[in-house]
């Protein structure tokens, strides 16, 4: 692969020492100018979206248009716009009612960490990198960032961007490979920020750990899709298959798998399939069908379908110029009916676009099925009932879920989007993300009519009378 230049390991600490030399608590920039700073990556970035399609498309060989500007440069450009237009309320002093008997007012500032390192992956390469760059900006700051190694045009661009518009020594683009990401991991960075798949994530919570580096861990897993009886097959199977598909399912919180009502499975295949002729009349030569985004991942992908059809699951493809397809590297939408359970694709994350169907006897299989595995990052529940798609919700755990659509619950800036247990800790976008880039600094301010002997050795009556108070006598 044509590959960015490794950053050297020497470069990478001197960078680490000049960020952490040039922060400093006392030179924090204003909320006021961070507005405008933030007004001018809301530019940098709409400003940019030819390049980015452009740099996007090149790294995957062929990525949607419309997919790198709604997923890439729209979110961001949103995250950017919404924190500004927050950013006065969320960054204020918050006053806080003291309920203690400890007399005085208390208040919670919200300020820098200082340096953050944020790791990104490749399947959304800018997104993932521009909005916890934002967001930790936007907190006060200053961010190294190290790209995933697998989309080195666009880690180029993002450099040279980034490079034109800051001082390296509030934002710096390093670039690499797994060895630059062990070396960036292992740096004691105030907060580190990692996007990528869950055995990579451990190995970055140990590295931090020695440091004592908060991490927030945004991992992957299989997101599941739950189908009640009376969930509307064509509808259901229209977001289905815009989710799965969208990017060629190379996406964090694509739904993995269904789980339907014994005996629809075929009639969700066909109408997953239907919907797939409908968005993709040809898919070799469509611009809107992305490719798989290198060899390795395209072997993997078709090597998971030929296992799962050798070991006798019923396997179906929307149809397409086999040549053509391969010559793109493009896998064509795929279902499974009834794979087995120890078939990869029920195993791993599939990260592709191969829909597995799973017939269950009952929603509490269903759930059971769920519940027996790894927090999943999305769950999503179909009903023509929002509220026994809800009590699907009550008896599972899932970092963010949608009812009746797959996907667009990541896209809405304003709720928090964060995995759970093996998906990942801690979380980001809107407010959330403004909290975990911040470091809440509690506050509480003593009366000045207070007498000091009040509350020292040798013990008054008020101090006692606090403390029985306290206890409840
Ligand atoms: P990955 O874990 O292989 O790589 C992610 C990043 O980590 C890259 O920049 C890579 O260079 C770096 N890296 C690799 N080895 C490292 C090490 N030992 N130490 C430190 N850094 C290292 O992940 P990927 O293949 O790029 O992404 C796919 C995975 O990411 C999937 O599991 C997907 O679900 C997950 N993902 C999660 C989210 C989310 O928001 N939760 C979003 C996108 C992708």
């Amino acid at each position: 692969m044509d590959g960015s230049i490794a950053t050297s390991l020497d470069h990478l600490q001197t960078v680490f020492d000049r960020q952490k030399q040039a922060f400093s608590f006392a030179t924090v920039p204003s909320l006021k100018e961070r507005k405008a700073m933030l007004k001018r990556l809301e530019t940098l970035f709409a400003g940019h979206k030819d390049e980015l399609v452009a740099a996007i498309a090149k790294d995957f060989g062929s990525r949607s248009p419309m997919e790198t500007l709604s997923a890439e440069v729209a979110m961001s450009v949103i995250n950017a716009r919404s924190i500004r237009k927050n950013l006065d309320d969320w960054g204020r002093k918050r006053r806080v009612w003291n309920h203690s008997s400890i007399p005085g007012k208390t208040y919670v500032r919200y300020e820098p960490k200082g340096v953050v390192g944020v790791i990104a992956p490749w399947n959304y390469p800018f997104q993932l990198a521009a909005i916890p760059l934002t967001t930790a900006l936007a907190a006060g700051n200053s961010v190294m960032l190290k790209p995933s190694e697998i989309t080195p045009y666009t880690a180029d661009f993002m450099k040279e961007m980034f490079a034109k518009e800051f001082e390296e020594t509030q934002v710096a683009v390093l670039t690499g490979g797994t060895e630059v990401g062990e070396a960036f991991s292992s740096l004691p960075f105030d907060h580190l920020f990692y996007t990528g798949s869950t055995q990579v994530g451990r190995l970055v919570a140990m590295a931090a750990a020695k440091n004592l580096t908060p991490v927030t861990l945004e991992l992957g897993g299989k997101s599941p899709t739950i189908l009640l009886d009376d969930a509307d097959i064509e509808k259901s199977a229209q977001t289905i298959a815009m989710g799965k598909f969208y990017n060629a399912g190379q996406t964090c919180v694509a739904p993995d798998y269904l789980l339907v009502p014994q005996g629809k499975g075929d009639a969700y295949a066909s109408a997953i399939l239907e919907a797939v002729g409908n968005f993709y009349p040809d898919i070799a030569g469509n611009e809107d069908y992305s490719a798989i985004v290198s060899d390795r991942h395209y072997v993997r992908m078709t090597d998971m379908i030929d296992e799962a059809a050798k070991s006798g699951a019923q396997v179906r493809q929307a149809e397409a110029d086999g040549q053509k397809m391969s010559a793109g590297r493009k896998v064509p939408p795929t279902v499974i009916l009834n794979p087995s359970a120890d078939s990869k694709v029920m195993q791993e994350e599939i990260f592709g676009p191969v829909l597995p169907i799973i017939e269950v006897g009952s929603t509490d299989e269903a759930i059971a099925h769920v519940t027996a595995r790894d927090h999943p990052l999305a769950l999503y529940a179909y009903s023509r009932d929002e509220k026994a798609a809800e009590a699907v919700l009550d008896r599972t755990t899932s970092g963010g879920a949608c009812i009746n659509g797959t996907l667009m619950h990541v896209s809405v800036d304003d709720i928090p989007f964060g995995g759970v247990g093996k998906s990942g800790y801690g979380a980001y976008h809107g407010e959330r993300g403004f909290r975990e880039f911040s470091h809440e600094r509690s506050v509480l301010v003593m009366p000045k009519w207070l007498p000091p002997k009040l509350l020292t050795p040798p013990y008054t009556n008020f101090f006692k009378n606090m403390v029985n108070k306290q206890i409840g006598k």
